[in-house]
């Protein structure tokens, strides 16, 4: 690729919006992320089959997590990676074992709360519900009920005159949206009437994993549509941007290392899962990767050593009604380009060398950077990065993009970032 021309634009960023609206939940993100990959030459390999030593393209999913990865021709063993990392997960409600519930004549779904989402941005919205069946044979069927379904009903001023003095709600009693009226409550009754929705007899079912989602979708917003609302762009813009980057990287003829995508689930909650960052899917996929190549434990260790993994995911843009949670001279801007995210404490794995791997990327794809770090006095959030450096040993630098209302059910950024982050990622890839 030529070494400073942008690649994506506002089409990639459009592309966006149609990836964030197909995927309400971490099993539409992946099979969406696959269908990418699909179309650009990769093959899903099965972690249950003899993998060989063949080169191009190539990924795995397991439930909401893929890995994907592009071996150049004749790349010795010990070929050294470069993963971008990010997740699939958003904070949300998820459907409870028994799901069916009501009182007074309401229809009602039994909820959990997913991750540290924002309790209020789901009151009043009209809500989709979308997620995963397994059927009796082991199979699953994504399903996707995207119509207004669902609301979690604030109550009236009128009976909270304290509402805006500080909104108080109970995850339990106050989170379990209506679906609709009826006195006639039975066990089975919503898992009926997804198994129809997606043309299957309740019979077959034998498990689920079901979300709600906001249905409205994304939108430029602001004078110029200079903004991007939408949901789940905590972390889905990063996966996003990663496909992209991977499949413009698949097509250089100049790669010495293997560009990897690696997109985990369960970050929300702390990605502690077979499918989650602290889990062995990466760890397993690249080891295995050098076997096939016809590598031993040497070889390993020395691609390792050499890796490098930009762990992107959404940081906080300076609010403007709270500058004063903000660290006082750290300012991420929207449209400012990707943050490199600090914490000395591991929060995040960035140090200097990695600040330096980040800026070169960002040079390179002629892409501007800013720097996030914690006001001293407010916790810092964490992700997947420190938890890859220190599971794998590999050198790990967070990023991201600066977002607003991060793990709201419809968050705000800049709409070129999502571009310019694709970009950084690109030059990442492919350097
Ligand atoms: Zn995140």
């Amino acid at each position: 690729m030529s070494s400073s021309s942008a690649r994506f634009d506002r089409g990639h960023t459009d592309d966006l919006m149609t990836y964030l609206a197909a995927s309400p939940s971490p099993y539409h993100a992946v099979a969406n992320a696959g269908e990418r990959l699909e179309k650009a030459g990769f093959r899903q390999v099965e972690e249950t089959a003899a993998w060989d030593a063949t080169s191009g393209g190539k990924y795995v999913v397991r439930g909401g997590a893929v890995i994907a990865w592009y071996v150049p021709e004749g790349a010795a063993p010990h070929t050294p990676f470069r993963i971008v990392g990010a997740h699939t997960d958003s904070p949300n409600l998820r459907v409870k074992p028994q799901p069916d519930t009501g009182a007074h004549g309401w229809r009602q779904v039994a909820v959990e709360t997913y991750g540290g989402t924002l309790l209020n941005t789901w009151l009043d919205r009209d809500l989709g519900l979308a997620g995963r069946l397994t059927l009796r044979d082991g199979s699953h069927r994504l399903v996707n009920i995207d119509r207004p379904l669902l609301r979690v009903p604030q109550l009236a001023i009128h009976l909270d005159r304290q509402a805006n003095d500080g909104l108080k709600l109970d995850r339990q009693r106050h989170m379990q949206p209506i679906w609709g009226l009826g006195d006639d409550v039975h066990e089975g009754d919503l898992i009926r009437f997804v198994a129809d929705e997606a043309g299957l007899d309740s019979g077959e079912v034998a498990g689920w994993d079901l979300m709600v989602h906001s249905i409205e979708p994304p939108a430029y917003l602001g004078r110029d549509r200079e903004l991007l609302a939408g949901p789940r762009m905590d972390n889905l813009m990063s996966v996003h941007a990663g496909v992209a980057a991977l499949i413009a990287a698949s097509a250089s003829d100049r790669l010495d290392h293997i560009p990897v995508l690696a997109g985990f689930d369960h970050e929300e909650n702390g990605s502690e899962s077979d499918t989650g960052a602290q889990g062995p899917l990466l760890g397993n996929v690249l080891e295995r990767s050098v076997l096939a190549r016809g590598g031993g434990y040497e070889d390993k260790a020395r691609a390792f050593a050499g890796t490098v993994c930009l762990s992107s995911d959404t940081g906080h843009a300076v609010h403007p009604n709270y500058a004063e949670r903000h660290d006082p001279t750290h300012h991420p801007r929207a449209n400012g380009g990707p943050i490199l995210k600090v914490n000395v404490n591991q929060r995040y794995a960035t140090d200097g060398s990695g600040r330096a791997v980040f800026a070169a990327a960002c040079e390179k794809a002629g892409v501007p950077w800013q720097s996030f770090v914690s006001n001293n006095d407010m916790p810092c959030g964490t992700t997947i990065g420190p938890i890859t450096a220190a599971r794998h040993g590999i050198r790990t630098v967070d990023i991201g993009v600066a977002i607003l209302s991060m793990h709201s059910a419809r968050e705000l950024c800049g709409a070129d970032d999502p571009f310019l982050l694709a970009n950084a990622l690109t030059a990442f890839l492919t350097d």
